[in-house]
């Protein structure tokens, strides 16, 4: 079966380095908070090009952290979108406050900026936007909105790392930005991890307090925070894999490339690209009008499609009927009925992108 990701192929491709620097890291003594960490938060902040990086346990504590060093919790509503990882909204439902949803931009499948202004309440604080499959968002009004009406802009980088909007790397336009280093994202640790950056030193040294029980010294804490630390084994691992992070989004490029060749002239949709960003390709997403036949058909030629994702957030169990907006949300809708994420990660052989070619064609 070829599968959507292979984050066991990544490792193997990287074994010697990722060994050692497991080793390293063994024969220490210090396992949380240390060196590796302090290193890889410089490392990973000067590669997005932000001032500060604050390691913490996964992407979702991230957005959570986020939120709370903002001051934005209990009685507050953050903007975001209902067609995203189930993680983004779990966050600001975490955090205490209250998710509204905007509806994505049906070409690009990421948050439409003009729908932001007509969901702000008296009682909004921030906007989260999703660079979703790898691709940024248009952030500028975003930006421009967030500024004229007092909100904190919080990217949600946890498919984009790397990619650009306009001349500057996701992760650099905001007040705050989120990553995850779950092991299919772009950048992978072999086990859970995240990152905030902010350009903030203030909100820096918030974040540094909140992620480890409100402590500005041991066992004193200054604030009421929690336990949401990376550690040092994951950080030296990404340590490793960030000096590959552009190696393997050129990799993911070049078989989006062969993709878009192969497809043009079939009945599916292929991912359109913003002229002023570079996407990094954490899916290959299509639209398909006979969406789950061709992913049957798929799977009965060997090739696992995946959907991402079937059922947009706000009509999911847990969170139906219950969040602002979920009723004017048309694109999320068509998005999850028609997308499919083609098998897309570094390693992935030239035979194998042809079978999922031969596949798609021979269905449509
Ligand atoms: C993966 C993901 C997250 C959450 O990351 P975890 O590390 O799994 O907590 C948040 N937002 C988006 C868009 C994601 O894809």
């Amino acid at each position: 079966m070829i599968g959507c990701c292979n984050p066991h192929l990544q490792y193997l491709s990287r074994k010697r380095e990722i060994d050692a620097a497991v080793r390293r890291v063994m024969d220490s003594g210090w396992y949380i908070l240390g060196e590796e960490v302090k290193a890889f938060e410089s490392e990973f902040a000067a590669y997005t090009r932000v001032d500060f990086g604050v390691g913490v346990a996964c992407g979702t504590d991230a957005i959570h952290l986020a939120l709370a060093a903002c001051e934005i919790g209990p009685g507050d509503e953050v903007i975001t979108v209902s067609h995203t990882a189930v993680a983004t909204v779990a966050a600001i439902e975490q955090a205490g406050a209250v998710p509204v949803f905007v509806d994505v931009e049906p070409r690009y499948f990421t948050m439409d900026p003009g729908k932001v202004e007509a969901a702000i309440t008296p009682r909004t604080r921030a906007v989260i936007p999703v660079h979703l499959y790898g691709q940024p968002v248009d952030l500028d009004p975003i930006l421009e909105t967030g500024r004229r009406r007092g909100l904190r802009v919080i990217e949600d980088c946890a498919q984009a790392h790397g990619a650009r909007y306009k001349s500057k790397r996701v992760g650099s336009c905001g007040d705050l930005a989120c990553f995850s280093f779950y092991p299919t994202k772009n950048l992978g640790a072999l086990g859970d991890g995240g990152m905030v950056v902010t350009p903030d030193p203030e909100l820096d040294q918030r974040l540094r307090l909140l992620r480890e029980y409100g402590w500005a010294e041991r066992y004193v804490s200054h604030v009421q925070g929690m336990n949401s630390r990376l550690d040092e084994l994951q950080a030296a691992i990404l340590r490793v894999k960030l000096c590959k992070l552009d190696e393997d989004n050129a990799a993911r490029a070049r078989i989006a490339q062969q993709y878009d060749a192969g497809l043009v002239d079939c009945d599916v949709v292929l991912p359109a690209r913003r002229e002023d960003g570079t996407h990094v390709y954490h899916q290959y997403v299509v639209r398909a009008p006979r969406r789950d036949a061709l992913r049957q058909h798929l799977r009965d030629h060997g090739i696992a499609a995946q959907i991402h994702f079937p059922v947009p957030v706000h009509l999911q169990p847990a969170y139906r009927g219950r969040l602002g907006g979920s009723d004017n949300l048309p694109e999320t809708e068509r998005a999850a009925r028609e997308v499919l994420s083609l098998p897309i990660y570094p390693g992935l052989e030239a035979s194998e992108v042809q079978t999922v070619l031969e596949g798609v064609r021979a269905f449509v």
